[in-house]
């Protein structure tokens, strides 16, 4: 295992805002992670994990940034189901794809989204109206206070929207080494989703094929989402904000059309594309080489040369303007590290 120093993290997060790590290594294996891990110890640097870097901000990160490039799948049949080990290090969207050959339900709806398999459980990603929560069976971490793989339940995950244990205190010191997925022989796909729906028109989900599902999933995310090689983008660079009901009426009343969803946890999401792009009229939005995506506002968008600092300056003022013209907090559904 190679210890680099001063490594230039440009080409290694979609964002490709300017920064570096103080030591930055590849790690094959947990043997290799260990070695990792006691290295940063020995040197009283923090360490961090660096998937796909898909939905990272990094400035100058003055510590050890461990991509891990654990890699392989084992399936076992178990009936009506089949279970599906996957090595953190696997590409998230070749994962889906393999799912969709072998015609397995699960993860259809999650086609084309960036990353590892590994960071899936992070922040349970989601889109389409499904989320990877539903079909994780089980994550195995190594445990840097304990030094070694122990499994984690999906409940002992704690997934809500776009959060788990992982982004809690108690989850920083665990590293996801495999993810075991439960994905189903048969089933029916889910287009309740309005772009879904509107692409398959009178179809009925039961006649629709996992292929069919996953090319127009990618189809309405082509619509979305700037493309990779010409943007540094990490996708929705905020979260949807879930507010109280007594908050959403008085929204509401203000904005009628403002779209809004109850959640099971409680509490209502709202579109805060629609509130950036109708309340805000922030679509296209743009500080010099800092913008929001002219096709969806969620997404930041780096057209060259951004520096970290400049795309959080960016997106501290966007917080600032929902906050003063609509009177609440928006989070980042990115990761920053320094
Ligand atoms: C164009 C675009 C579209 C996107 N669309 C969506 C979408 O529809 N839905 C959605 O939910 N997300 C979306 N994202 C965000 C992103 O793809 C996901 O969050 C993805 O899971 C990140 O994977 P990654 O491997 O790139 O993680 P990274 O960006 O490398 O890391 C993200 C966080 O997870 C941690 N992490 C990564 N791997 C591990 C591990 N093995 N163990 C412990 N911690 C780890 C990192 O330390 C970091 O804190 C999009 C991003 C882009 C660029």
């Amino acid at each position: 295992m190679k210890i680099e120093e001063h490594k230039s993290l440009e080409a290694l997060t979609t964002l490709r805002a300017c920064g570096t790590a103080r030591y930055f290594c590849i790690v094959g294996n947990v043997s290799e992670l260990s070695e990792a891990l006691q290295f940063a110890r020995a040197e009283g640097v923090p360490l961090h994990i660096l998937g796909g870097g898909s939905n990272m901000l990094v400035g100058e990160f003055d510590g050890l940034l461990i991509k891990l490039n654990l890699c392989g799948m084992e399936w076992s049949d178990r009936g009506e189901t089949v279970l599906v080990k996957v090595a953190s290090g696997e590409g998230w969207d070749a994962f889906v794809e393999e799912t969709v050959t072998r015609g397995l339900y699960g993860v259809e709806n999650l086609s084309g989204i960036p990353g590892t398999v590994g960071a899936a459980p992070i922040q349970n990603i989601g889109a389409y109206g499904a989320e990877v929560k539903d079909v994780i069976h089980a994550v195995d971490v190594f445990d840097t206070g304990e030094m070694r793989v122990r499994t984690l339940t999906r409940s002992e995950c704690r997934f809500g929207y776009r959060t788990s244990i992982f982004k809690t205190s108690e989850g920083k010191g665990l590293i996801v080494v495999a993810v075991t997925f439960l994905l189903a022989k048969t089933g029916t796909p889910n287009i309740s989703y309005k772009d879904l729906t509107r692409r398959f028109g009178t179809r009925s989900p039961s006649s629709l094929s996992l292929g069919e599902v996953r090319r127009a999933v990618l189809a309405v995310r082509r619509e979305k989402f700037p493309p990779l090689d010409g943007y540094g983008t990490a996708g929705s660079f905020f979260k949807n904000p879930i507010v109280t009901r007594e908050v959403y009426e008085r929204l509401a009343a203000a904005h009628p059309t403002l779209p809004a969803f109850p959640i099971p946890e409680g509490g209502v999401k709202l579109s805060l594309a629609w509130i950036l792009d109708k309340a805000l009229g922030l679509k296209g939005f743009r500080k010099g080489a800092v913008g929001l995506y002219e096709k969806q506002p969620l997404v930041l968008v780096n057209f060259g040369g951004a520096t970290a600092a400049e795309v959080e300056s960016f997106a501290k003022e966007i917080a600032e303007r929902v906050r003063e013209k609509i009177g609440i907090e928006i989070e980042w559904e990115v990761e920053k590290l320094s």
